[in-house]
């Protein structure tokens, strides 16, 4: 038994040559790899289906939020679909079920869909988030980079023609920039990843919630929302 729980991993580092540490004590880099769920966040690559990635996710503890939830909320919708809508976080009602956008956000989302012609069985619905912020607080930037490579993946093995990203969360995140939703809405964008072929063809529109306080906005989401159809439309893509 040793004496000392990081006698090993000093030694490691001094026989590669470290002389010096910024810290006063070394990062326990073996026992990093002892954990089961950090090691495998480290090798989300090996996801490669969606059942793989629900469980992974859901052994996942890379994120605080987890804790405080009840539940993990992955998915809903039809995910053979080409169009995929990313909201931010579950509330309650979605902690509660474990499904995304079923509470009076998700009643107005349908409503939204509805009025394109679309439905359920027709799109396919996550969050950046998988686990309810507390009191419904905005995820935190820290947990939105927790989570990404999740919401990440997810597009990946989705593969949709079209990303509807619904409020200035999901859009800021996945379009990687600081602007926020009223600058970002009522233009085409490109989603890009290292593992996709091709770029994705991104909207960003008013979170429903947000639609539901502030009815004026719904005006400039109508004109979003025939700009996505007269897409799905000439793409024939439903
Ligand atoms: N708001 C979101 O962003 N996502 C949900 O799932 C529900 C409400």
């Amino acid at each position: 038994m040793l004496l000392y729980p990081n006698f090993e991993n000093l030694k490691f580092l001094v026989d590669s040559g470290v002389s010096e540490f910024i810290q006063d004590i070394p990062k326990p880099i073996y026992s990093l790899k002892k954990n089961a769920n950090d090691y495998h966040l480290q090798d989300i690559s090996e996801v490669n289906n969606l059942s793989e990635l629900e469980t992974f996710i859901n052994n996942s503890n890379i994120c605080e939020l987890k804790k405080g939830s009840n539940k993990t909320v992955f998915a809903d919708g039809n995910p053979s679909s080409k169009i995929m809508l990313i909201g931010e976080a579950p509330g309650a009602d979605e902690d509660k079920y474990g499904k995304p956008f079923v509470g009076k956000a998700g009643q107005y989302l349908d409503k939204m869909l509805k009025a394109i012609n679309l439905d359920r069985t027709k799109v396919y619905i996550s969050n950046v988030v998988p686990w309810r912020p507390p009191e419904n607080r905005q995820p935190t930037s820290e947990e939105i980079i927790q989570c990404l490579p999740f919401i990440q993946k997810h597009i990946e093995l989705i593969n949709p023609y079209m990303l509807i990203l619904l409020g200035g969360t999901s859009a800021k995140a996945l379009l990687t920039t600081n602007d926020g939703i009223t600058k970002l809405r009522g233009k085409w964008h490109q989603y890009n990843s290292l593992n996709l072929t091709q770029s994705i063809k991104t909207r960003a529109i008013f979170h429903p919630a947000f639609l539901l306080r502030s009815p004026n906005f719904k005006r400039k989401t109508w004109e979003d929302l025939l700009e996505i159809q007269k897409i799905i439309k000439s793409n024939e893509i439903n």
